[in-house]
């Protein structure tokens, strides 16, 4: 068998030694006689591998004891509606920086639940660039400042977090656990699985408990954080397939240096293919601002939408698949997430130069 290069967006790219792993002890988990998906949600063996997930989110990431760790379903879009359903009861009103697609998608569904201020809008940018330092403000009043770390469609990624006065609520769906994160600025933190951290099925949430103890009451049960929170995510039954994975994930993760080593990775990895997109003379153009620019989705024009179907064939030919811009903004994006191995960049680079040589 030989594998391709996957460069799809979501679900995306998984390390090979963790879905090798998965392989070896799928049929008979651990001498159980059977496998782990088929086994109880309570039994011991399942136990281990959901506490160890959580367990190893708070060693990444250093979540403090004032947090809690919530392993959810349902998506990032759930979250878009469950965390204003939680937080903006009784007349309370939260603030949203609009990036791209994905923000988009969040205002909307925040605005279905309470009072909703959009403190930024990249519209006059066609969302290319991110607001500069201090480029808005924020009510006080606001329970969070809702931004998305990662614009997966635009390729917009934040570099540094802002101070806002209040806590940040952030969709980290596409760049979770691809750097250290400065937890004490954020109240809120969710991501659906399938980008960065593991299979779909699976979103990671992180909450804060000063907030925690802001949420509703009259919620229906799952859609209440605290039932979560207080049940450490077993109130019913969890995808124990997606955690599994994700487990492995993180320790996979851990065991190449954390976070620092992952930011590290993707910063060259990314520097690679802005390199070749920069020293192509034009050939190859990418629309958003330098300072913005995403190291997990990379996104390009070539001179023709005729030569990107051209390029998108060619690639697949040669072993790297998804390379297809996101039906909405068409153009090329080539998603590198932690799991995309330094060679994949590599071959990627250098079609990129002999695509260019052949056909300019
Ligand atoms: C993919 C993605 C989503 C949607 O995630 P689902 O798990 O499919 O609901 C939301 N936000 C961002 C930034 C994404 O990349």
């Amino acid at each position: 068998m030989s594998r391709k290069f996957n460069f799809y967006a979501g679900p995306a790219t998984l390390p090979l030694p963790v879905i090798e792993a998965m392989a070896k002890d799928f049929v008979d988990y651990k001498g159980m006689g059977l496998s782990l998906i088929e086994t109880s949600h309570r039994s011991k063996e399942y136990d281990e591998i959901h506490l160890g997930a959580i367990n190893i989110t708070r060693e990444l990431l250093g979540v403090g004891d004032d947090y809690k760790v919530m392993l959810l379903q349902g998506g990032a879009t759930l979250q878009f509606g469950m965390l204003p359903m939680n937080l903006l009861h009784s007349g309370r009103k939260a603030a949203y920086v609009h990036t791209g697609a994905w923000a988009k998608k969040a205002i909307s569904d925040a605005k279905k639940c309470g009072t909703v201020e959009v403190v930024w809008n990249g519209e006059s940018s066609k969302y290319m660039t991110l607001p500069a330092a201090g480029a808005f403000k924020v009510d006080p009043e606001s329970v969070y400042c809702h931004i998305t770390s990662n614009e997966t469609i635009g390729g917009v990624q934040w570099q540094e977090f802002p101070n806002v006065g209040v806590p940040l609520a952030a969709d980290m769906s596409s760049d979770m656990m691809s750097r250290p994160l400065p937890m004490d600025k954020f109240g809120f933190i969710y991501a659906g699985a399938q980008k960065n951290l593991g299979p779909a099925g699976l979103t990671l949430a992180i909450i804060r408990k000063d907030l925690l103890e802001k949420c509703a009451d009259n919620l229906v049960a799952y859609l209440k954080y605290k039932t979560h929170a207080d049940s450490d995510s077993l109130y019913n039954t969890p995808p124990v397939f997606s955690i599994w994975t994700f487990k492995l994930t993180m320790e996979w993760l851990k065991a190449n240096g954390g976070l620092k080593a992952a930011q590290e990775r993707a910063e060259q990895k990314a520097a690679v293919l802005y390199d070749a997109i920069d020293g192509s003379n034009g050939y190859y153009r990418c629309p958003v601002d330098k300072a913005c620019r995403s190291r997990m989705n990379v996104v390009w024009r070539l001179p023709s939408e005729e030569l990107e179907e051209k390029f998108i064939k060619e690639g697949k030919a040669k072993g790297m698949l998804g390379l297809k811009g996101h039906r909405d903004v068409g153009g090329i994006r080539a998603s590198i997430y932690n799991a995309m191995p330094a060679e994949g960049v590599a071959l990627l680079a250098q079609f990129m130069a002999d695509f260019k040589k052949a056909n300019a």
